[in-house]
């Protein structure tokens, strides 16, 4: 990243940084207080609204939240930002502020688990028409955006198979239609792809994952213009899935090594995927960063970094998966991803438990498959725990 904004690594640790303590605090004060009080009940009623900066009511603002909203606004080169309580808030929120009934909204089929149910469930209760395109058929993507719609909706690299979608592709066609582009970034990180200067409209994140990265807190962020941002602000002020202060604190606290962290993370990634790639054991690994990834041209054109989530399946059945993960020393067998920590898990008991084996395969998951998001421990550790179960099968 270029321009005034600084480089990633720099700006994570300065933009939050330049905050006005009267103490000169080095470190951001975490401001528990709920309200903010006025002597000059002209300046309370300015700030209210909004012909003065400063903070009334933290459900809507508090300047510990705000610097963690700075911070995610210059990584993504956006004209502003603001976050929730957690990532689906993110979501949610966005997508019931830009659609009303009669709407059409257009997805593709592999977006996250909860955000799914957004397009399958609540939005069809809401009247909004939704369109799930195969999540790589960008022709059919592009067929079902001009039939017209509001917004097209997105998500790259995708989980559990680490599909990539052509972000400047898509977002060209959707404009076309008057279309809102969003673009779920979580497993990328403004480290290793900004998907508005791709041509997204929008940017959300789960801040669970990787951009806090320590497994601790939740949280979400979208990033965007400022009057499609002012416009889900509004809506998240009333709705209420505002972000605690203390969880800002230890967001923008994992932000300061964003950049370190994805660099090991892009490195551990690259590392397994070739180990278990050329693995007897394995049968087929997913990872943007191998050459013979369908799109792994997409990916080095649109991403700095392929990432450290990756996913594999076993040669044989699930009592393989069953057999390797208790072996594995160096993993968490738990659900999330984006941890300093290696964390694994069968996408058939944890993000897909509630299809059947026919829909698993359907969607190109195979029974067998491991998702594995590679921690920044040291990468040798992590392919001798590999090679050791595996050994074990
Ligand atoms: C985890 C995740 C979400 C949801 O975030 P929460 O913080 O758990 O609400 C959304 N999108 C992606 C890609 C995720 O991995």
């Amino acid at each position: 990243m270029s321009d005034d904004r600084g480089h990633v690594g720099t700006t994570a640790v300065w933009a939050g940084e330049q905050h006005d303590s009267p103490n000169k605090d080095v470190a951001l004060p975490i401001h528990h207080s709920v309200t903010f009080s006025y002597e000059d009940i002209d300046e309370w009623f300015e700030v209210a609204v909004d012909q003065k900066p400063g903070y009334i009511y933290s459900r809507n603002k508090n300047p510990t939240v705000r610097p963690l909203e700075l911070t995610m606004r210059a990584l993504d080169g956006a004209e502003e930002a603001i976050s929730f309580s957690t990532g689906m808030a993110a979501i949610s929120n966005t997508l019931y502020t830009l659609l009303a009934p009669g709407d059409r909204a257009v997805a593709i089929k592999d977006t996250y688990g909860g955000t799914n149910k957004i397009f399958l469930e609540f939005l069809p209760r809401m009247r909004v028409d939704v369109a799930l395109c195969d999540t790589l058929d960008f022709e059919a993507i592009e067929a079902e955006i001009r039939k017209g719609c509001k917004v097209l909706y997105l998500e790259t690299p995708t989980n559990p198979t680490l599909k990539v979608v052509d972000i400047a592709r898509l977002a060209r066609v959707a404009h076309e239609q008057g279309a809102t582009v969003i673009v779920d970034n979580t497993f990328a990180t403004p480290v290793n792809q900004r998907p508005l200067e791709l041509g997204a409209d929008l940017v959300v994140y789960s801040a669970t994952k990787y951009l806090n990265g320590h497994s601790d807190a939740m949280g979400g962020i979208l990033c965007g213009p400022k009057p499609l941002v002012d416009a889900v602000f509004h809506y998240r002020e009333i709705n209420g899935a505002t972000l605690h202060a203390n969880t800002a604190y230890m967001i923008l606290r994992g932000l300061k090594t964003l950049e370190l962290r994805i660099q090991r993370h892009n490195e551990n990634g690259q590392r397994v995927a070739e180990y278990l790639r050329q693995h007897d054991k394995v049968e087929s690994v997913f990872y943007p960063g191998l050459p013979d990834h369908p799109n792994h041209d997409i990916a080095s054109r649109q991403m700095d970094g392929y990432g450290g989530m990756l996913s594999f399946s076993l040669k044989g059945d699930f009592d393989q998966v069953k057999r390797m993960l208790p072996l594995l020393r160096y993993a968490h067998r738990a659900a999330s991803l984006g941890s300093v920590s290696t964390l694994v898990g069968p996408p058939r008991v944890t993000s897909h438990v509630e299809l059947t084996p026919e829909e698993r395969e359907a969607m190109g998951i195979p029974e067998s498959l491991i998702r594995y998001s590679a921690g920044i421990e040291n990468a040798e550790d992590l392919i001798a725990d590999l090679g050791s179960a595996l050994g074990k099968l």
